[in-house]
């Protein structure tokens, strides 16, 4: 049989799977530990840590999700970045990374680069010099994450992938933005993709959970005595929610999109709307690529509030239909001004350096009807143009 599609997967994975009951739905497997058969007989789980049906679910959902070969569930997205760099980096190498990556991937490769635990170079990865210029220093691994965030800056992954396998370096994606339903890095040439699944694959803003998806059975293999050795795995519930969460994946991560192309229009059409960033817009500098190697746009997109700070300020306030919060990819729309909230960690220079303004705003575009969304902006932007 063909590969099925990602929507299928979402739904399908474990489905019939209970041989006690036949529940139509996997159940819920909380025990810590489980007994062995008899003396000498390892089971398949032993302990939770190293294992647990419903985190295998789910790794396998995700890892077919992916045309992947295997996966290791973690606690948060964070760790499962950190899970990465901890198998596979050691003291004299160097990971090179995006300069406008996540705040707290930032903040982690940072920090643990001057406690000595590895070299990191953050770059500018959609600047082929910078990025030559990077991997002239002959990298051990190589970060990715495209669209990135907050700049949804769009960086072509064959391409890196083949002059990564030229110096022997592997390479991760994080494909948070986007999803396996718009972007399959490994078949891109990646060996890893990295997911804060707390984001569109849960997609419902109530579990924190990460996920490292493997090329190579060895490199799963790796990473699972990993995810063991230092304790960053997923528990059974956030393994069970996660798995419920992606079920809606495909169906979800259509009116994402639908909804997104609707704002966007709107967006620009507005007096206080200055430069927007979604890689859907020809004037994209990254469109080309993002037609190649993507099968959506994705529902991420920021813009520069073309008014006064005080003028920003006001409209954030009115808006009643997005929240003024961090994260991404919930039902719930959200706004985020990544200055002050999710990057504030990076300090003003590397913030300046990333291309991260006082005036950027991030939407992450929910599921309520567009039209509502779209009146709200708008009552939004009169409020804002009015109090000035
Ligand atoms: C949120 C996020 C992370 C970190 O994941 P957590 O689950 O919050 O630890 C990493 N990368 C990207 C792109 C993210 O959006």
């Amino acid at each position: 049989m063909s590969a099925r599609k990602p929507a299928t997967i979402a739904v399908r994975t474990g489905i019939e799977s209970d041989t006690q009951h036949h529940a139509v739905v996997p159940p819920i497997y909380l025990s810590t530990n489980y007994g062995f058969p008899a003396f000498g007989e390892v089971p398949t789980y032993d302990y939770t840590r190293s294992g647990n049906p419903n985190r295998g679910l789910l790794e396998t959902a995700l890892f077919e999700l992916e045309s992947g070969k295997g996966a290791v569930v973690t606690n948060c997205g964070t760790s499962a970045l950190n899970l990465w760099v901890s198998a596979f980096i050691g003291p004299d190498d160097l990971i090179v990374a995006p300069h406008d990556c996540y705040g707290g991937t930032y903040r982690l490769f940072n920090t643990r680069s001057q406690k000595g635990d590895f070299k990191v170079l953050f770059v500018d990865q959609s600047d082929e010099q910078a990025l030559a210029d990077a991997l002239a220093q002959k990298p051990k691994l190589i970060l990715l994450e495209t669209p990135s965030n907050p700049l949804v800056r769009v960086v072509d992954i064959e391409k890196v992938c083949t002059q990564a396998k030229q110096i022997g370096a592997l390479v991760a994606v994080d494909n948070t933005f986007l999803t396996p339903v718009f972007q399959k890095p490994l078949e891109l040439g990646a060996d890893f993709v990295i997911h804060s699944t707390t984001k569109y694959i849960n997609g419902h803003s109530d579990v924190i959970g990460g996920v490292v998806i493997t090329k190579t059975a060895e490199h799963a293999e790796e990473l699972a005595w990993w995810g063991n050795c230092i304790g960053a795995t997923g528990t059974p519930f956030d393994s069970y929610m996660t798995l419920r969460g992606i079920r809606t994946l495909g169906a979800r991560m259509k009116v994402h999109e639908e909804s997104s192309q609707h704002i966007l229009a709107y967006l620009n059409e507005q007096e206080l709307v200055g430069t927007i960033y979604h890689p859907s817009l020809p004037s994209h500098p990254g469109h080309e690529i993002a037609k190649k190697q993507q099968s959506g746009f994705g529902s991420m997109l920021s813009f520069e509030f073309a008014g006064s700070f005080e003028q920003l300020k006001y409209f954030v306030g009115g808006l009643e239909l997005f929240s003024l919060a961090e994260s991404l990819g919930g039902v719930e729309s959200l706004i985020c001004h990544p200055a002050s909230m999710t990057h504030r960690a990076m300090g003003e220079q590397a913030l300046a350096e990333a291309g991260v303004t006082q005036q950027l705003l991030r939407l992450s575009v929910g599921l309520e009807d567009s039209e509502d969304l779209i009146a709200d902006l708008e009552q939004a932007f009169n409020k804002a143009k009015e109090a000035f």
